[in-house]
């Protein structure tokens, strides 16, 4: 049995008009040991044959059988355990990997097997010595002639001491001395080992091989060579003993030294995109807790009313009105009586109505809105003061920026006046007056913009005192005791315009309010006491709109993702395209696919982790500032608001997602190219030059 045996073998290449069978009915056989010589003219085939034998061509006939294994029958692990361990090709175009010194071209093959680097460089450099080449092992490879770098690529073959030798034109760039140097290397390998070279060298192959087969005859003639004894060598390099694989590093941090320019363009395209990314989800999130925090930054956020619908019918209608009217005392207490401190009180918007003219140190102006505030000197108050004090005090009142920014910000202790007149019939008494307001702005609040508009706040307990101390005259002397404003409030009608139609509620604290809005939510269309409430409606409106924009911002997210990821693979495929040739050279010479993948995986999620990384440190720069800006133009607070704690109740969910999502995308991104391009048979990649 031959050692190493190819039987009947073709291959052809080209389709249709250039289709052509560059080899065919070839079958050759080797011993275990032994000099062999190819030759024949160019074109004739030498160079497929080789390739072929080297398992970087699939033969389109025949069979190639090493050892008693026909290739047909290896698995793509297998195969490349056969360039790893058992053969070296030396390329007639060399194929050195660019970027590495001459010693690391050489020790490469070592470090595949999983030898230390220092004994890699301990057999790679007594090679060296015997060219006589000591002078190179630092070189980079760029730099060497012709003669040089085949010399390395030789030593590259040697160096791991393989059992089969196949040697494209070995001596094709160097001159006579050297040429002999290979020649008798060779030959004295080949005592033990099986040497296959091509050459178009009739002197050197004569001289130095044990066997010549001439294509030229026996491509045509089919011919066997006669097989010699064959002969079984030990394999001298024992089984991987390191795990790590050196080279891997290696190539991940010259690639990423190397490719400047791209990486950071990729790295910009990346960190663009996570931060758009982080921004949304921080919109997403912010718009939800501003929701929850801001809206609740208005003042008469802690104001409702109840009011109560009745349906009256005309006759001979269809149809019948709705009015509003003011509800029995105890059926508007005890629709809020579970929700703790709510104050039930009389509505005095007839005597000091809630949109009105005034004016301001003497100066008239148009309507702003005027609302009473139950507790001025609330902390919820202190919490909103941009500006000046709060104080329980009825010659006091407080305004919001959007009332100062009327009046050029300078309002702080100017005076509101105004006066309102007020006619009343009670039991056909008449009684009529007018009342006076002075009020010192004493404070300016900040209040959530979304839909605000000018707003002075004066102390509803103070208007209250201030109406108790007024006796109605006429009603007074008919009645004959003393009667005040409020006193008179519970003794009219429901339906009368003085009693406002409703009772105004007060909320000492958020949570009151909070408790009316879910009342107000789960309040069905028949129920016929209602409640009101500005807020309510703003957070309505602002929650609506953010949900709008939410679904738009998402689009937009997903939309630049995609693109991100696109720009990643074709940046990775660009650059597998460049390293295509090198990803064939290492293959070929045994690295195993899955390594060269983690080259590829590496870098990308190296990068995907700085770009990461980049992104969460400057998001909450991006972040400050963006809310900087909405807050000058538009009054809202921390729009944006990045959960990267929590979120969910799951903590640094943001953070993580953000790695694992940019780790799958370079996975992605850095794996599909590299299965595409291995389809193609290696020879074919390292051919072109
Ligand atoms: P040799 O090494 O004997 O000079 P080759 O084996 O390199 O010849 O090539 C044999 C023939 O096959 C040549 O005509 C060459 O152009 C052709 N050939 C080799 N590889 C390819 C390829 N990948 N695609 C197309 N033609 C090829
Ligand atoms: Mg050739």
């Amino acid at each position: 049995m031959s050692f190493f045996e190819i039987r009947n073998i073709g291959k052809h290449f080209g389709k249709n008009e250039s289709f052509f069978w560059a080899v065919r009915n070839v079958s050759l056989s080797f011993p275990s040991k032994g000099f062999f010589a190819l030759k024949g003219k160019s074109g004739s085939g030498k160079s497929t044959i080789l390739n072929m034998m080297a398992t970087l061509l699939v033969p389109d006939e025949g069979e190639i059988i090493f050892d008693g294994k026909p290739f047909s029958k290896l698995k793509e692990a297998e195969l490349s355990n056969f360039r790893l361990k058992n053969s070296s090709l030396i390329f007639q175009h060399y194929n050195l990997i660019d970027g590495a010194t001459s010693l690391d071209n050489v020790t490469l093959p070592l470090e595949l097997l999983g030898v230390s680097k220092k004994e890699a460089e301990k057999k790679a450099k007594s090679l060296f010595k015997r060219f006589d080449i000591e002078y190179l092992l630092n070189k980079n490879i760029d730099l060497l002639s012709g003669g040089e770098k085949q010399r390395i690529a030789i030593m590259r073959a040697l160096v791991k001491n393989p059992k089969v030798i196949l040697a494209d034109e070995p001596t094709g760039a160097l001159d006579q001395t050297n040429a002999s140097k290979v020649m008798e290397l060779l030959k004295d390998i080949s005592k033990e080992r099986l040497v296959i070279i091509v050459s178009h060298d009739e002197n050197i192959i004569e001289r130095y091989c044990d066997e010549v087969i001439d294509l030229n005859t026996i491509s045509r003639v089919k011919k066997k060579f006669p097989s010699l004894k064959t002969y079984r060598n030990p394999a001298r390099i024992s089984k991987n003993t390191i795990s790590k694989p050196s080279w891997i590093t290696f190539f991940t941090k010259r690639n990423i030294k190397r490719n400047k320019l791209i990486n950071g363009i990729s790295l910009c395209a990346s960190i663009i995109g996570f931060l758009s990314l982080l921004i949304s989800v921080g919109f997403y999130h912010g718009s939800s807790v501003s929701l929850e925090n801001e809206q609740c930054r208005t003042l008469d956020f802690l104001n409702a009313s109840i009011s109560e619908k009745t349906y009256s019918k005309s006759d001979g209608s269809p149809l019948s009105l709705v009015k509003s009217t003011r509800p029995e005392a105890h059926k508007a207490k005890e629709i809020v009586s579970d929700i703790e401190g709510i104050h039930v009180v009389n509505d005095y918007s007839y005597f000091l109505s809630n949109f009105r003219s005034y004016y301001l140190d003497g100066d008239s102006h148009e309507a702003v809105s005027f609302y009473p505030s139950y507790a001025m000197s609330s902390s919820f108050a202190s919490s909103l003061l941009s500006r000046g004090e709060v104080r329980d005090d009825f010659t006091y009142c407080l305004v919001n920026e959007e009332f100062a920014a009327l009046h050029g910000y300078d309002v702080l202790g100017s005076e509101i006046t105004f006066s309102q007149s007020y006619s009343i019939l009670y039991n056909g008494i008449k009684d009529e007056g007018k009342l006076s307001f002075s009020f010192t702005i004493g404070g300016i609040i900040s209040e959530f913009a979304f839909m605000n508009s000018p707003k002075v706040y004066y102390s509803y307990q103070g208007l209250h005192s201030y109406l108790e101390d007024i006796e109605l005259k006429e009603l007074t002397n008919s009645l004959g005791y003393s009667l005040s404003i409020p006193m008179l409030l519970d003794l009219l009608p429901n339906d009368n315009e003085i009693t406002s139609l409703d009772y105004l509620v007060f909320s000492e604290d958020k949570e009151g309010t909070l408790s009316l809005f879910e009342k107000k939510k789960n309040a069905s269309k028949e129920d016929i006491i209602k409640i009101d409430s500005n807020s309510y409606e703003i957070r309505d409106a602002y929650s609506s709109l953010t949900g709008a924009f939410t679904i738009c911002l998402m689009a937009f997210v997903v939309i630049s993702l995609i693109s991100v990821s696109i720009i990643l693979a074709m940046i990775s495929y660009s650059n597998f395209i460049k390293r295509k040739k090198e990803c064939a050279i290492l293959l070929s010479i045994g690295a195993n696919s899955g390594g060269v993948k983690r080259i590829f995986v590496f870098e990308s999620i190296f990068f995907a982790f700085i770009a990461s990384l980049i992104s969460l440190l400057i998001s909450p720069v991006a972040q400050l500032v963006i809310n900087f800006i909405v807050e000058c133009l538009f009054g809202l607070r921390s729009l944006i608001n990045v959960p990267y704690f929590s979120l969910f109740n799951i903590p640094l969910l943001v953070p993580l997602s953000l790695f694992v999502l940019s780790f799958a995308i370079a996975y992605i991104s850095s794996s599909i190219p590299l299965k595409v391009v291995r389809r193609m048979p290696l020879a074919e990649i390292l051919h072109d030059e």
